[in-house]
């Protein structure tokens, strides 16, 4: 008692596919033919416009880097500082300067073009 039929061939053997967005994909057994049914849902948490308030919401953490990556990262870095350079003492203050630029509240006081246009 299939409640639909393909727009295409009018067959009735159809199968539905629950998508992420609680549509359904539609597959016609006979012809091929694919279309989505029903109204694709909208996430609560993810607004559909994203705005400076909901991108700073989500603002990434270094816990949003893989483990994996993360140990990589840390083997790299002592392994460039234990062989051929050392501690490079303007490092210290070029990582203070965009560690400050790219947190969650330098982000905000911040324009486009300061990456550029200083010093
Ligand atoms: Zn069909």
């Amino acid at each position: 008692m299939p409640l639909i039929a393909c727009p295409k061939c009018n067959s009735e053997d159809i199968n539905g596919t629950p998508q992420a967005d609680s549509r359904l994909l539609i597959h016609c057994e006979d012809c091929g033919h694919e279309w989505l049914r029903g109204e694709a849902r909208r996430d609560p948490s993810r607004p559909a416009v994203q705005t400076i308030d909901s991108l700073h919401a989500g603002f990434p953490t270094t816990l949003d880097v893989r483990l994996d990556v993360r140990e990589r990262v840390a083997m790299l870095v002592s392994e460039f500082q234990t062989t051929q350079h050392g501690p490079v003492p303007e490092v210290e203050d070029y990582r203070a300067k965009y560690q400050e630029l790219f947190s969650r509240e330098g982000c905000r006081t911040r324009t486009p073009t300061t990456c550029s246009s200083s010093p």
